[in-house]
Protein backbone atom coordinates (compact mmCIF):
# COMPACT_ATOMS: atom_id res chain seq x y z
CA UNK A 1 0.00 0.00 0.00
CA UNK A 2 1.78 3.33 -1.15
CA UNK A 3 0.40 5.98 1.16
CA UNK A 4 1.27 9.65 0.21
CA UNK A 5 0.64 11.97 3.23
CA UNK A 6 1.83 15.57 1.79
CA UNK A 7 1.38 18.10 4.30
CA UNK A 8 0.47 17.02 8.40
CA UNK A 9 -1.38 20.28 8.26
CA UNK A 10 -3.06 19.39 4.91
CA UNK A 11 -4.64 16.51 6.06
CA UNK A 12 -8.13 17.43 5.95
CA UNK A 13 -7.89 20.54 4.07
CA UNK A 14 -10.91 18.91 1.77
CA UNK A 15 -13.25 17.51 4.66
CA UNK A 16 -15.79 17.02 1.72
CA UNK A 17 -14.54 13.57 1.43
CA UNK A 18 -16.74 12.55 4.62
CA UNK A 19 -19.61 13.09 2.09
CA UNK A 20 -18.99 10.65 -0.42
CA UNK A 21 -17.91 7.87 2.60
CA UNK A 22 -19.29 4.75 1.90
CA UNK A 23 -20.22 4.08 5.84
CA UNK A 24 -21.85 7.42 6.08
CA UNK A 25 -24.99 5.76 6.69
CA UNK A 26 -23.80 2.59 8.05
CA UNK A 27 -23.64 1.54 11.97
CA UNK A 28 -20.32 2.97 13.01
CA UNK A 29 -20.14 -0.22 15.35
CA UNK A 30 -18.95 -2.08 12.47
CA UNK A 31 -16.30 0.01 12.19
CA UNK A 32 -15.03 -0.30 15.97
CA UNK A 33 -14.64 -3.79 16.74
CA UNK A 34 -14.22 -4.99 20.43
CA UNK A 35 -10.22 -6.30 20.61
CA UNK A 36 -8.35 -8.09 17.37
CA UNK A 37 -9.09 -11.55 18.42
CA UNK A 38 -11.96 -14.43 17.38
CA UNK A 39 -15.06 -12.76 16.20
CA UNK A 40 -13.51 -9.29 16.26
CA UNK A 41 -11.40 -10.59 12.89
CA UNK A 42 -14.97 -11.40 11.15
CA UNK A 43 -16.00 -7.76 11.75
CA UNK A 44 -12.97 -5.98 10.65
CA UNK A 45 -12.69 -8.05 7.65
CA UNK A 46 -16.23 -6.80 7.35
CA UNK A 47 -15.24 -3.54 7.39
CA UNK A 48 -12.52 -3.64 5.31
CA UNK A 49 -14.55 -5.06 2.20
CA UNK A 50 -16.55 -1.92 2.80
CA UNK A 51 -13.76 0.35 2.91
CA UNK A 52 -12.06 -1.42 -0.49
CA UNK A 53 -15.23 -0.16 -2.40
CA UNK A 54 -15.37 3.31 -0.55
CA UNK A 55 -14.19 5.76 -3.27
CA UNK A 56 -12.52 8.12 -0.33
CA UNK A 57 -10.47 5.75 1.17
CA UNK A 58 -7.17 7.11 0.17
CA UNK A 59 -8.14 10.03 2.20
CA UNK A 60 -9.94 8.58 5.09
CA UNK A 61 -6.39 6.53 5.76
CA UNK A 62 -4.56 10.24 5.47
CA UNK A 63 -6.99 11.68 8.20
CA UNK A 64 -6.35 8.47 10.21
CA UNK A 65 -2.62 8.74 9.71
CA UNK A 66 -2.22 12.43 9.94
CA UNK A 67 -4.71 12.47 13.15
CA UNK A 68 -3.65 9.43 15.46
CA UNK A 69 -6.96 7.43 15.14
CA UNK A 70 -5.85 4.65 16.94
CA UNK A 71 -9.23 3.01 17.43
CA UNK A 72 -11.52 1.29 14.82
CA UNK A 73 -11.16 0.41 10.90
CA UNK A 74 -9.94 3.33 8.70
CA UNK A 75 -9.57 3.69 5.04
CA UNK A 76 -9.36 0.03 4.75
CA UNK A 77 -6.81 -0.92 7.94
CA UNK A 78 -6.76 -2.36 11.19
CA UNK A 79 -5.36 -0.48 14.40
CA UNK A 80 -2.21 -2.68 13.79
CA UNK A 81 -2.12 -1.70 10.03
CA UNK A 82 -2.25 1.75 10.47
CA UNK A 83 0.54 1.72 13.74
CA UNK A 84 3.19 0.56 11.45
CA UNK A 85 2.19 2.95 8.52
CA UNK A 86 1.98 5.60 11.14
CA UNK A 87 5.75 4.69 12.30
CA UNK A 88 6.51 4.69 8.50
CA UNK A 89 4.93 8.53 8.00
CA UNK A 90 6.58 9.95 11.00
CA UNK A 91 10.03 8.17 9.93
CA UNK A 92 9.85 9.68 6.46
CA UNK A 93 8.55 13.06 8.18
CA UNK A 94 11.53 13.10 10.41
CA UNK A 95 14.25 12.36 7.43
CA UNK A 96 12.80 15.14 5.53
CA UNK A 97 13.36 17.57 8.35
CA UNK A 98 17.02 16.43 9.85
CA UNK A 99 19.58 16.72 6.90
CA UNK A 100 21.23 13.61 6.04
CA UNK A 101 24.22 12.99 8.79
CA UNK A 102 27.40 12.53 6.87
S1 LIG B 1 -12.51 4.02 3.76
FE1 LIG B 1 -13.83 2.80 5.11
S2 LIG B 1 -13.86 3.88 7.06
FE2 LIG B 1 -13.07 5.29 5.53
S3 LIG B 1 -14.82 6.47 4.80
FE3 LIG B 1 -14.59 4.73 3.42
S4 LIG B 1 -15.87 3.10 4.23
FE4 LIG B 1 -15.61 4.62 5.84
Amino acid sequence: MALVIESPRSWDANAEWRRAAACRDLDPNLFFPVGVTGAALEQIAAAKSICAGCQVEDACLSFAITTNQEFGVWGGTSEEERRVLRRQWRARARAQREPAAS
